[in-house]
């Protein structure tokens, strides 16, 4: 989206800490730029529910009420999306600069729902937010032929360091799309390796949940595994991992050539071509993830994986590429679906389900493990969304390669 920038007022007085904690950088200054014209708050997917949506928020540092702001806990509603931040005519980084400004202010005040409470701990304790014993991080790899190279096994240097990322490497859903993608890479011949044990939560939805200290010391835990290996680029599986390798853990000095998986099989999609060969008859509609999308930039490479597929007929939801609406889990999101429940009684997940069938989509691909069981749970209770089947496109890859060989 193009827009021009607005000169920024200096009278006005954010007469709070938050406001001074805000002009220490420059996303926080740019909030003087405010026009209250209120499209941040319309676009915002739970906009309707908070005490203080996004213009509102501002709207109460300019009157020197941000307390009010503080008092209320449905800031938590936050799905750290993007959506406002890229409507806003005023060029304000809303998402960074103000809503994560904000509930980093909710934490220190103690003011934060209890499951995110826990999450937190656990990826303190644990190195994710799941609670489950490191150890086990490449557990979804075991038995798998050929085998997934550990790198603090196998001793050698590789062309590509996976980062597999929590809900792939633990969540039973993300582990069998973790083996899809390691199917692919194994058919195309990619020298890779994990870090199994060795590797922590990436952090990012920690950091936009308001705890930028836990994100530091994970990153800081990953950069320092990092420094053990030989490679020459880092992929993921998680755009919200890709987005913190990318984008936050260079200001901490751990800098790497890194690429969302989708990109790095978009690159080589002719050798792709000659190998996917079965057929699978189907209507797909793919959910544009905010880390890729709207964050990121990237919405074709995806795309161009499922026009591969012999069979996929691709269709666009009525909300795709930058109008994608969140599945519900960032920001903390994958750990508020109780309190979320309780204050707003609906999900996300569900929309985007009954965006799917209104297309005629019988599969709905995505490319974040936060997605697939947010999905499916949706379409188990949507109405007339029985059939609609939910997949990772490394597991739609890893389908029509099994399907050529079958045929062949
Ligand atoms: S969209 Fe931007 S300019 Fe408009 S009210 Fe929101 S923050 Fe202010
Ligand atoms: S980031 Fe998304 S959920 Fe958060 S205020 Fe902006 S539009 Fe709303």
């Amino acid at each position: 989206m193009t827009t021009s920038t607005v000169d920024t007022p200096e009278d006005f007085e954010f007469n709070d800490a938050f406001r001074l904690s805000l002009e220490e950088v420059e996303q926080g200054r740019r909030i003087r730029a405010c026009l209250q014209c209120a499209a941040c708050s319309g676009i915002c997917p739970f906009g309707f529910l908070m005490d203080f949506p996004p213009h509102k928020m501002i709207s109460a540092m300019r009157a020197g009420m941000f307390e009010r702001v503080m008092g209320m806990d449905s800031l938590w509603l936050c799905v750290s999306c993007y959506a406002c931040a890229q409507v806003c005519p005023a060029q304000i980084p809303l998402t960074e600069g103000l809503m994560t400004r904000a509930k980093e202010e909710m934490v220190l005040a103690g003011n934060i729902p209890v499951e995110l409470q826990d999450a937190l701990e656990n990826s303190q304790r644990y190195g994710n937010a799941l609670g489950e014993p490191p150890r086990r991080r490449a557990d979804w790899a075991a038995g798998l032929e050929p085998a997934v190279p550990i790198l603090g096994k196998i001793k050698r240097s590789v062309d590509v360091l996976w980062f597999v990322g929590d809900y792939a490497s633990f969540h039973p859903r993300g582990r069998q799309a973790s083996q899809a993608l390691a199917t692919v890479l194994n058919r195309l011949g990619v020298d890779y390796g994990i870090l199994g044990p060795e590797e922590n939560s990436d952090g990012d939805s920690q950091r936009l949940a308001g705890e930028r200290g836990l994100f530091e010391m994970l990153a800081e835990k990953n950069g320092r595994v990092f420094e053990k290996y030989e490679f020459q680029e880092i992929l993921t599986t998680d755009p919200h991992a890709f987005n913190a390798l990318k984008n936050e853990y260079p200001a901490l000095g751990i800098s790497y050539p890194v690429r969302h998986y989708s990109q790095f099989l978009a690159t080589h999609l002719e050798q792709l071509q000659t190998m996917l060969g079965g057929a699978i008859s189907a209507r797909v509609a793919f959910h544009d993830p905010c880390y890729l999308g709207r964050a990121n930039g990237i919405y074709d490479e995806p795309r161009q994986l499922l026009a591969a597929v012999p069979g996929l007929e691709l269709v666009e939801m009525l909300h795709t590429r930058e109008t994608s609406i969140c599945c519900g889990g960032g920001g903390g999101g994958m750990w508020l679906d109780g309190f979320r429940w309780e204050k707003a009684r609906f999900r996300l997940s569900e929309v985007r389900v009954q965006e799917a069938l209104a297309v005629g989509a019988d599969i709905l691909a995505v490319t974040c493990p936060y997605e697939m069981p947010r999905f499916e749970d949706a379409a188990k209770t949507v109405e007339g969304a029985e059939h609609l089947v939910v997949k990772d496109i490394a597991e739609l890859l890893a389908d029509a390669l099994v399907e050529a060989e079958v045929s062949s």
